[in-house]
């Protein structure tokens, strides 16, 4: 256990948790909506601290980004909780099960330890990944410090709702970003997911002003977020706020979780999505879950050809230089970035 940041004492010992915009009040003996922020009389403290469940060294292409330093290894790590709810996650054992169980699992890895297996890996980063970064900001956060000194950089995977004070405090420390883009009504984020849209997309601003490399990715759900128009909508969106040079992620949905009986999506309904963000004047769009379709690859917005091969994860070819294409030269955007 570990005292947790960015917290205020409110009356009757109870205490309001500032990490994420739910900015959940806590009694004395509970925990937030998280399930890892708990109330000690009248102090709060992160139950995740000294418990990394989950750790691997994965491509940086898995997180998915795939135009910061492509072809480098990340090492990727997570503990269980998450601030969000959706019926259809992807990851569910460990993302809710402190909402159901008293016990935490997870290892005591301290962030001088993680920064030192990255480093011995041959790791270009350290990814805060698998359940939702903001809930173990106080592990990131140490660790983020830490690696920065060293040399690496960090990652996070996050469903951007945090609070704007846990961003400005990360600001300094993390280089890149993808944010999970999950529909573009809040209805949608409501009933699926517990939580709201409009903070997400103010962070999605705010990530662009604090100079992060972004890119973002939608889980389309078939009968569920896939209509043409809010699709529109999103990109539309992207285009317009954060920029046409911003990736955007398509991803196929499998049955998980409370959305069991619900089928997977197909080909047409993604490549739908796909001419869509097309027409709206993204220049780079991926389809995730598709291994060997022709859309993972980069091709060079200006003269089309193709910059960066990849099979799943795996980047086969780049035909870059500098960060630049190598056929006419045009810059390809987050490439070559320090
Ligand atoms: S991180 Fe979010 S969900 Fe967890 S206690 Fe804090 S405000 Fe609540």
């Amino acid at each position: 256990m570990h005292e947790a940041r960015l917290w205020t004492s409110l009356e009757d010992q109870d205490v309001q948790c500032g990490l994420c915009n739910h900015f959940c009040r806590i009694k004395p003996n509970e925990r937030g909506k998280c399930g890892v922020r708990k109330n000690i009389q009248g102090d709060l403290y992160s139950l995740v601290y000294d418990k990394v469940a989950a750790m691997n060294l994965d491509p940086i292409e898995k997180k998915p980004l795939f135009h910061f330093h492509p072809g480098s290894y990340s090492l990727s790590i997570g503990t269980v909780g998450c601030n969000f709810f959706c019926v259809f996650c992807q990851n569910d054992s460990l993302s809710q099960s402190p909402k159901t169980s008293e016990h935490i699992p997870g290892e005591e890895i301290t962030p001088e330890q993680l920064v030192q297996a990255a480093k011995h890996h041959g790791a270009e980063s350290i990814s805060y990944t698998y359940s939702e970064p903001t809930i173990f900001f106080e592990l990131l956060q140490d660790t983020a410090k830490l690696g920065k000194q060293k040399g690496l950089k960090n990652v996070l995977v996050s469903n951007g709702f945090m609070s704007e004070q846990a961003l400005d405090e990360l600001g300094p420390y993390v280089d890149a970003i993808n944010v999970d883009l999950k529909s573009f009504r809040d209805d949608f984020y409501r009933e699926y997911c517990g939580t709201r849209l409009k903070p997400v997309l103010n962070n999605l601003k705010k990530i662009k002003e604090l100079g992060w490399w972004l890119e973002v990715t939608t889980l389309i759900i078939p009968e569920v977020n896939d209509r043409e128009e809010e699709l529109k909508e999103l990109t539309e969106f992207i285009y317009k706020e954060l920029g046409r040079e911003v990736p955007w992620h398509i991803s196929k949905f499998h049955p998980a979780y409370k959305m069991k009986d619900h089928y997977s999506t197909g080909m047409q309904t993604l490549e739908n999505a796909y001419e869509i963000g097309k027409i709206t004047g993204l220049e780079y769009i991926y389809l995730g879950n598709v291994p060997g379709h022709k859309s993972e690859n980069t091709l060079c917005p200006t003269c089309n050809n193709l910059v960066i091969e990849r099979q799943g994860f795996a980047t086969n070819k780049q035909n870059l230089k500098n960060g630049h294409c190598y056929h006419c030269g045009s810059k390809i955007s987050g490439m070559g970035l320090g």
